[in-house]
């Protein structure tokens, strides 16, 4: 081991009171002490932060760190600051005062990190004041802002290649992103980079997320029950309208929950102080549109329910990303109707967006429908997406509860008969309408009642012919184009099974799917005392609410558990537990030892 990568080890530990790095992490670590200029592409939660800011202390110097999120800047400096680091940010909402004192940190060359907004970076009296200190390297976080191809395009991040070299010559510079895609992958280096990077791509799996869909039956009930069996854990429940954010947040407080609305029509300050609650209290659930998401920096969040289907697969890795950001268990529930599916549809056929941008977005929202009906496991599927492959996780509700599954080869050979037989040019109604026998006005225009197909089907009712298709699809069996209003095509592998040659299983539909049942807690707590959990996070609570910060800047859920579990009696021991450095053993440690030492009595 280098001289640098054991200093960063000593720092992991007295520093942040982690006990070692997350997968991915010491790699970069190793490559950016060694000066060379890298991109990260890791899943939200993986700890990319971390990438940065060891170096940043391990070496002299300044290190700059370009970040959209104001709000996520402030949180970071935050955590920082109560870890006893110099950072500090500069942006749009800093008033003069804090202007002035971070100018003179910088003079005095005492500040390690400096948080940055894109905006605020490119004006040139901050590029003057950089160049009088002592910057040696710039991290741009959320670097996919820089791709014309995301949603998340920020404009300013384009001039971030040309000001670092304004600033510094040859700065070291280091991308972060958690979007995975290629295209994206290429801009960022593009335009950020002179030259190629050293290049990182993290597995996208989170494996402390359970993932978990059901069919729609009465989503509010679903939603009641699955909060309510979480009470007292943080957590989001996503809808797709305003009115449906505010009627379940009402639902849910009659039930006792402490659930707040949150969407882009309610008054800023309304917003503001909801999303403030959550963030800094312990189980708040915000019921929200996507206009909650960006920004959230909540570690803690244990779950998140999709009360109607999002928009596509990315937007749903990304929101259910939001929960078990420190890697303790947490739990996902996505509820998905036809309607839903109807509704995705229509609102990319009808967006103004380029023909080039709907082909995209189809693809993702298939995707998403492929996963809602996937015959496996869904984390296979689901990082099947993003080109990994996987073994079966054990924690899906697929791998746990199980599918019951059949010998659709029949079935199959049926509907993909229909499609071949019509000339692969007609959508999924037109298609399920031969197969059950149906004399609509189109099967009569065009004769497709006197096809061999006509009514071979008639045994299954059209709500199963429609699964059935969307299991081929998924499969990889069939194929919707989009482009041709939606019609269906056979694929190589399709035709392997329609020629008889090879045999596929699909999963049942159950007619009336069975009432939802009480989903098992996840166990985060299992081996915690839970008096003494308790205690502890009420002294969290107060010290947070003395100093105005968030419950988890103070210490994390995974550090309660472990003290609660392991009960330190000494302030070195309870330096070995995780998230305890030397600044906050100093800081709250025999606050907290009293705490437990109470309950040993
Ligand atoms: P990202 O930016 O990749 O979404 P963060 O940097 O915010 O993720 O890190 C997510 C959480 O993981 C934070 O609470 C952070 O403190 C924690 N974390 C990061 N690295 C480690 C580590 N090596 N050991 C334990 N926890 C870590
Ligand atoms: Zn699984």
């Amino acid at each position: 081991m280098s001289a640098s990568l054991s200093t960063a080890h000593a720092l992991l530990h007295s520093v942040f009171g982690f006990s070692g790095f997350r997968p991915g992490q010491e790699e970069i670590v190793q490559a950016v002490l060694d000066g060379e200029n890298v991109l990260a592409v890791m899943p939200t939660g993986s700890g990319k932060s971390l990438c940065y800011q060891l170096p940043a202390l391990v070496r002299p110097g300044l290190t700059l760190v370009v970040s959209p999120l104001i709000a996520l800047m402030r949180d970071q400096v935050r955590a920082l600051t109560a870890a006893g680091v110099a950072a500090v940010s500069l942006n749009s909402s800093n008033d003069p005062a804090e202007n002035a004192r971070v100018l003179q940190l910088l003079r005095r060359r005492e500040l390690r990190l400096l948080y940055v907004a894109p905006e605020r970076l490119a004006r040139p009296d901050t590029v003057e004041m950089l160049g009088e200190s002592d910057v040696r390297m710039m991290a741009i976080d959320e670097a996919h802002c820089v791709s014309q191809w995301g949603h998340d395009f920020r404009p300013e991040y384009l001039a971030l290649g040309s000001l670092a070299r304004q600033i510094g010559g040859r700065l070291q510079t280091m991308a972060l992103t958690a979007t995975a895609d290629a295209p994206t992958r290429g801009d960022i280096v593009d335009k950020l980079f002179a030259g190629p990077p050293r290049t990182f791509v993290r597995s996208f799996d989170r494996p402390n997320l359970r993932l978990c869909f059901k069919p729609k039956e009465r989503s509010s009930r679903q939603v009641v029950g699955f909060v309510r069996d979480r009470v007292g854990d943080s957590g989001i429940v996503y809808c797709a309208s305003r009115r449906k954010v505010e009627e379940l947040a009402e639902t849910l407080r009659k039930e006792g929950v402490n659930a707040l609305p949150y969407h882009a029509g309610l008054d800023k300050a309304v917003r503001d102080a909801n999303q403030d609650a959550f963030q800094q209290q312990d189980g708040v659930v915000m019921t929200a549109t996507v206009a909650f998401g960006m920004g959230i920096d909540k570690p803690d969040v244990r779950f998140v329910c999709h009360a109607d289907l999002p928009a596509n697969v990315e937007a749903y890795y990304q929101e259910i990303g939001r929960a078990g950001r420190d890697g303790l268990p947490a739990d996902t529930l996505t509820l998905y109707g036809l309607g839903d599916m109807q509704l995705r549809r229509l609102q990319i056929e009808q967006s103004e967006t380029p023909d080039e941008r709907k082909r995209v977005d189809r693809q993702r929202l298939n995707a998403l429908l492929a996963l809602a009906e996937a015959p496996r496991c869904r984390r296979q599927t689901l990082l099947a997406y993003f080109g990994e492959s996987s073994e079966e996780c054990g924690n899906c509700d697929l791998c746990q509860e199980g599918v019951e599954r059949f010998d659709a080869t029949v079935e199959a050979q049926k509907a993909m008969s229909a499609i071949v037989r019509t000339g692969e040019r007609f959508g999924m109604e037109h298609l399920v309408a031969i197969l059950v026998g149906e004399r609509t006005e189109n099967v009569l225009k065009y004769n497709h009642d006197r096809l061999p197909t006509f009514a071979v089907g008639k045994d299954r009712r059209p709500p199963e012919w429609r699964s059935i298709f969307r299991q081929l699809s998924a499969s990889g069996l069939i194929q919707q184009d989009f482009l041709e209003h939606g019609r269906w095509t056979v694929t190589e592998a399709g035709w392997q099974v329609l020629k008889g040659s090879q045999r596929i299983e699909l999963r049942k539909e159950t007619a009336a799917p069975k009432s939802t049942r009480r989903e098992k807690r996840a166990a985060v707590t299992s081996d915690a005392d839970a008096t003494l959990l308790a205690a502890l996070k009420g002294l969290r609570a107060k010290l947070a609410q003395a100093q105005r910060v968030p419950a988890y800047v103070v210490f994390s859920d995974r550090t309660l558990i472990e003290l609660a579990t392991h009960r330190p009696d000494t302030l070195r021991v309870m330096r070995e537990i995780h998230g305890v450095g030397d600044a906050k053993l100093e800081r709250y440690g025999s606050a907290f030892l009293e705490v437990i030492q109470g309950a040993a009595r």
